[in-house]
This record gives C-alpha cells, sequence and structure tokens, in this order.
C-alpha cells in the first residue's frame, strides 16, 4: 500500500533552484509509481471541498514577479473523472470541471514525474477550518491508498513571506523549534496535540500565519489511516526560515 505524501514546494523557481529539496523531489518520484494523484495544494483554498475534474490539466501560473522561464513552464498531466466522482463522493465535496493545476501542485509534481504521464485530480484545502478538520478530510482518503493512489499533500512546513531572508541566510531559532515540536508531535503520533498545534506548538502563528501551507500536512496525516507511522523523508530550509521538511505516513 502506498504511503500518504507532504512535500513542502517552496518558491516557484524550484526547478530552476540548485536546492536540496529539489533533488529530494525528483528521487521521490523515482522510488514511488502511483496509478493516479490525489494533490492537496495551499494554493487552492475553499469554502467546502471542490475536485477537479479535467481531460487534460493546464497549467496554473499563479503568482507574479517572476522570470519569463517560470511561465513558460507546461505540466499537462491527464485528469481521471473517475477519480475525481470518487474524492467528491468521500469528501462530500463539489466537482470543479475547468480548474487546471496551481503551482503548488505542478511544482513537485513536475520534478516526481517530468513525464506528465500520472493521471493527477486535485483536491482544495479550507484553511478556515483548520488541523483538525484536514485530518478528518485526509482519513476519508485512506482507502484509496489500497488502490495505488497516491495522496500527496503540497504546502510548507515553515511558511511565512514576512520573515523570509536572502539564500544561505541561518534559520532563525523560532523557526527551528517551531520545526522540532512538530517532528517530535509526528514521530509519537500524537493526533490530538497535532490538531491542537496552533494552541500548543512554539511559534506556531510566526511559523504558519495565514495556515493555507500547512494544512495539507495534516490531509497527507489523515490519510495515512489511524494508526499511520510517520517518517520525515526529507529537511531543509530555504531562505532562511522556509523549512522543506517532507514526511510520509502510512
Ligand atoms: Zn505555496
Amino acid at each position: 500500500m502506498l504511503p500518504a505524501i507532504f512535500v513542502s514546494h517552496g518558491a516557484p523557481t524550484l526547478p530552476f533552484d540548485d536546492v536540496p529539496a529539489r533533488d529530494f523531489l525528483r528521487g521521490l518520484g523515482q522510488g514511488i509509481r502511483p496509478r493516479a494523484i490525489v494533490a492537496v495544494s495551499a494554493h487552492w483554498d475553499t469554502q467546502r471541498p471542490a475536485v477537479n475534474a479535467v481531460a487534460v490539466n493546464g497549467t496554473m501560473h499563479d503568482f507574479g514577479g517572476f522570470p519569463q522561464a517560470l511561465y513558460d513552464l507546461r505540466y499537462p498531466a491527464p485528469g481521471d473523472a473517475a477519480l475525481a466522482a470518487q474524492v467528491a463522493g468521500l469528501t462530500g465535496g463539489t466537482v470543479d470541471t475547468t480548474r487546471g493545476l496551481d503551482h503548488g501542485a505542478w511544482v513537485p509534481l513536475m520534478l516526481m514525474y517530468p513525464q506528465a504521464d500520472v493521471p493527477v485530480v486535485q483536491l482544495s484545502v479550507q484553511r478556515h477550518l483548520g488541523a483538525a478538520h484536514h485530518i478528518a478530510l485526509g482519513r476519508k482518503l485512506a482507502a484509496l491508498r489500497d488502490d495505488n493512489v497516491l495522496v500527496l499533500g503540497s504546502g510548507g512546513f515553515v511558511h511565512n513571506l514576512r520573515r523570509i531572508a536572502p539564500p544561505g541566510s541561518p534559520e532563525p531559532e523560532w523557526s527551528q523549534e517551531f520545526s522540532g515540536w512538530m517532528h517530535d508531535r509526528l514521530m509519537a503520533g500524537d493526533e490530538a496535540a497535532l490538531a491542537d498545534y496552533r494552541a500548543q506548538a512554539p511559534h506556531a502563528v510566526m511559523a504558519q500565519p495565514t495556515e493555507d501551507h500547512f494544512m495539507p500536512l495534516f490531509v497527507a496525516l489523515g490519510a495515512g489511516g489511524e494508526t499511520a507511522k510517520a517518517a520525515r523523508l526529507h529537511s531543509s530550509a530555504t531562505f532562511g526560515s522556509l523549512r522543506m521538511d517532507a514526511y510520509s505516513f502510512g
């Protein structure tokens, strides 16, 4: 059975940036070959769950002020209407027949599966509903792992764009303390504490001011199932505090 996975996607320029997280994502795709992917990105935030169902995914360049080469990138992965309907059924979500993949989905997928030959369905987050909601949302998807479907959350393990620093800057202490607390609770499988991370984790509001980039982690945690074991697949930081950590569950 496939694990559920959370990855951090960092800056949109990741495909062009020579950083450890890029090499990690390239290797990750070589080790796992799902029949389809349910991608849960920070950049699709809706009032209630929504799932996209298209023949071929468009590539959304949902960012501004980057080099033209980034806007020229395309990731035309096929959709999977049957899987989208299944995910909508499991989550009580609506189906969106027009939306393609935002950069939170296609940036890591382009590194993992550069041929764009694995069908992808995207599921939205509801950041106003918090961690517990997303653990429950992910749990509804856990059975898909039996069917060789990869549940892939894509966000940021520490994500405060007002606090980023030039490349090569040391990681600040608050980021290390927050990440350390999260890592320990993830390893302990302490779902109750994780669901309450906003109150319990040190510097939680500093590390995740808007929460959108953290919710995909909880979807992956939930999709790992009730007895899931967490494993850290990658840990690094760019731009000082922009943590690029990745975990598997299952
Ligand atoms: Zn992002």
